[in-house]
């Protein structure tokens, strides 16, 4: 699947794919807001959510990004959002 995610991006091209990716963006987006009121499927979202990964899978072939990379960056993020939670609940406890 990788090396057909590299052609669609090597086909269109990096700008081409951010025009696309804002589009693809867009619809997930609307799907969701959709979602949340009960005026679109379950399966509507994934197939939004799937063309918004292709088009992340085509970003980072493009850039040479490994999963490692992503992984560890993701780990980083999560443990900081983890921590500002943290920090938000025991505000919220000494405000009491
Ligand atoms: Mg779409």
């Amino acid at each position: 699947m990788i090396e057909q995610i590299q052609e669609i991006f090597d086909h269109y091209g990096f700008h081409a794919q951010i025009n696309k990716y804002c589009e693809e963006g867009t619809e997930l987006l609307e799907v969701l807001k959709g979602y949340e009121y009960g005026e679109t499927s379950r399966d509507e979202v994934l197939d939004e959510i799937a063309d918004v990964r292709v088009m992340l899978a085509g970003f980072q072939c493009g850039l040479c990004i490994t999963d490692d990379e992503i992984r560890d960056r993701m780990e980083f993020k999560i443990n900081r959002q983890i921590g500002r939670i943290k920090k938000e609940k025991e505000c919220q406890s000494t405000e009491l």
